[in-house]
């Protein structure tokens, strides 16, 4: 099958679908100036090396790139599409260049070029790490930023999940009927975050989320989490969960408790496309998870690789809300600046690229396990997906792909410490 081939985007199978889309990371500052270290404040003074209409590897999204993507996203969607959008609008700039009204300022720019382009659906947001500010530095309590995003997701969240979004960050509701979508928190657990280094339940979050797990149960519907920051073990780099650790074990343990009721997790924050699925403590694989590539193209200036511009599509099942597949556009960042149009493309369609059926927990472990073989075309090209297309010449073996493969499969310690040994890599 011919994947860079435009007739795939007009030929969507019947099924229904919802969008994905984070880490917007809005740079306002970005123009094309002569001197290339004043293209935008998010380079940090080291000079855009290919700087363009759309963007640069060195800089977070000129608003352009972000109009583009909506656009390009708009013209694929139906009438009955839902989005889910993982936060994180602000730039990556130094602290005194923002305050609590610009990144205020900034969610709302974003929401409103969001409702400008789908103005009847609706949009499930989560707050990022970035959406607050001094970045990273959520509280367990209201404040102007958690009140500001009540008051502009108004159009789409309804009264009781405006309450304790802006007591804490965090909402559930039912999306259908039978598909509740649960937008949890992960800031509180960020290591990071100062305010909430030592509590064991800020925001009283945790109780909620096994409350709301619960009460979900008994209605029999299926849910959907979405967070920014995700559970488990970061794919780049060994040992380190993207949370803090005592908090990751008792995430996965509430995974794990109500694993029946959960369809699908999707997260966003490390700017990469991976995916994760958690396993009981049998070793039973009971939860797909999703961790969305970002639509800044934004790396820093020691990284050998970043990831280019994306969003994306889950096909799911009407009856069960189980996963069925995934459709990953891209831009190309270098073409689209060169021919100084924005032609997005599907990247890949999952179960092609991979030869699955679904993407149903069992699924992802069996291509999960597939990574550990020594033949490595499978697992190449999950890593070129990893950087979204961004040059597959790059390779990633030995540690590299054992941090990789070991963050795909185990999301607690005990489990992860095993693989990261490292045992099954040739
Ligand atoms: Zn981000």
């Amino acid at each position: 099958v011919e994947l860079n081939c435009f007739c795939w985007t007009t030929s969507i199978p019947n099924l229904p679908e919802f969008w994905h889309i984070t880490d917007l990371h809005l740079d306002p500052s970005y123009h094309l100036a002569p001197d290339p270290t004043k293209v935008c404040y998010s380079s940090k003074g080291v000079p855009a090396t290919n700087p363009g209409l759309y963007g640069d590897f060195l800089c977070d999204s000129p608003y352009r790139l972000i109009e583009s993507a909506f656009t390009n996203m708009a013209s694929l969607t139906q009438p009955e599409d839902f989005i889910i959008w993982t936060g994180d609008s602000p730039p990556h700039v130094p602290p005194d260049e923002l305050s609590t009204d610009i990144v205020i300022q900034v969610i709302s720019n974003m929401t409103q070029t969001i409702r400008q382009h789908f103005p009847n659906m609706t949009v499930y947001p989560a707050v990022g790490n970035h959406d607050y500010w001094p970045q990273d530095q959520m509280p367990d309590s209201t404040n102007a930023i958690y009140k500001a995003a009540a008051q502009f997701w108004k159009p789409w969240l309804q009264a009781d999940a405006l309450l304790t979004l802006s007591q804490g960050g965090f909402y559930s509701q039912l999306a259908k009927p039978g598909l509740r979508v649960v937008s949890v928190n992960t800031i509180l657990y960020y290591g990071p975050d100062k305010v909430t280094r030592n509590m064991t339940d800020p925001a009283g979050q945790f109780e909620w989320l096994e409350k709301t797990l619960e009460r979900a149960a008994q209605n029999l519907e299926k849910v959907y989490i979405i967070a920014h920051v995700p559970v488990g073990y970061l794919p780049f780099v060994r040992n380190t969960t993207a949370i803090r650790k005592s908090h990751n074990e008792r995430l996965v343990t509430i995974f794990r408790k109500y694993s029946h009721v959960i369809a699908g997790h999707f997260y966003g924050h490390t700017h990469r496309d991976s995916i994760m699925v958690l396993q009981d403590k049998q070793g039973k694989p009971v939860n797909s998870l999703f961790v969305s590539p970002a639509v800044t193209p934004i790396k820093d200036a020691e990284q050998s690789y970043s990831n280019n511009p994306s969003f994306r599509m889950y096909l799911y099942n009407n009856k069960d809300y189980t996963m069925l597949d995934i459709w990953q556009y891209y831009l190309n960042l270098t073409e689209a600046n060169e021919k100084q149009r924005s032609d997005w493309r599907l990247e890949y369609v999952m179960t092609e690229a991979f030869g699955l059926i679904d993407l149903q927990p069992q699924s992802l472990l069996q291509l999960g396990l597939s990574f550990m073989l020594p033949q490595t075309k499978t697992f190449h090209k999950y890593f070129n997906h990893f950087m979204v297309s961004y040059n597959n010449s790059i390779t990633c073996d030995g540690g590299c792909k054992v941090s990789q493969v070991c963050s795909v499969l185990y999301l607690d310690q005990l489990s992860y410490s095993k693989c990261a040994k490292g045992a099954w890599e040739h």
